[in-house]
């Protein structure tokens, strides 16, 4: 079985769409997101809308939350990107023809964590499922990392950090290795626990633009891949809008 598990869009409408191309001739049996559909971006309302279309498993993310709820524990910059998601949420919600499926009951539903044999799926971390970062430098914190393992079957997928790679119980990070040219990576997964970043689609922080997404292959390994989207597009959409820092698309032509 394949699964191709995407996270973290953020309302980058023109990644997810790229993404969601390179995943259609992947051929896989499913798509899940691990959540922060909206927040920082130019279009969250398109991208909610294509996620609850192609996605089987969607969880809730912490921005997802903030742009619904009161946020809370973001910084100035991102308090007012979300304020401003949730403007773009009601104002489409509030439109007539939009009253029977409105984006805000869709986000509201979506469960924290979701389950599957030994996998399990959060945004943030096995331990705080919404808001808790697992950073590649936290393999330096063994009782972080042995805390949060107790609470893990066998494999724990999660996003939130926007690095992609692997966590071992040693505990040891691997990273996917991606040059330029190179689109993919497999990396196989250890006979013992593992933590699992899928990466960011919509705001990559590793040091390489493209959207990164992966596959999940029989349980075995995963599949990273990057794909290249009109980023320069999604960043003139940013400096457009005042309610986004101008950083927020600055950023995406660096993935940083
Ligand atoms: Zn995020």
């Amino acid at each position: 079985m394949k699964r191709a598990i995407i996270s973290d869009i953020h309302g980058n409408l023109e990644a997810i769409q790229a993404v969601l191309d390179d995943i259609d001739r992947q051929k896989v049996d499913a798509i899940y997101c691990l959540g922060d559909i909206v927040g920082y971006g130019p279009n969250p309302c398109e991208c909610v809308r294509l996620v609850q279309d192609r996605c089987s498993m969607v969880l809730l993310g912490n921005h997802d939350q903030g742009a619904l709820f009161d946020p809370d524990g973001f910084n100035v910059g991102a308090e007012k990107a979300i304020r401003w998601t949730r403007s773009q949420l009601e104002q489409h919600d509030r439109m007539p023809k939009h009253s029977a499926d409105r984006l805000s009951d869709f986000l509201g539903e979506l469960p924290r964590t979701h389950a599957d044999g030994e996998l399990l799926f959060v945004h943030g971390s096995a331990r705080r499922p919404l808001d808790e970062y697992v950073f590649p430098e936290d393999i330096y914190n063994p009782l972080k990392m042995e805390h949060i393992f107790e609470l893990i079957g066998r494999y724990c997928f999660q996003g939130h950090t926007h690095i992609p790679g692997v966590f071992t119980m040693s505990p040891e990070f691997i990273a996917p290795t991606i040059v330029q040219g190179n689109n993919e990576c497999r990396l196989p997964l250890p006979r013992t626990k593992a933590m699992v970043n899928v990466g960011s689609v919509g705001q990559p922080r590793d040091g390489d633009r493209r959207a990164c997404y992966m596959i999940l292959e029989d349980d075995q390994s995963v599949l990273y891949r990057r794909v290249e989207y009109p980023f320069d597009v999604t960043c003139r959409k940013i400096h457009a809008i005042t309610d986004l820092d101008n950083f927020l698309g600055d950023r995406l032509t660096q993935g940083r």
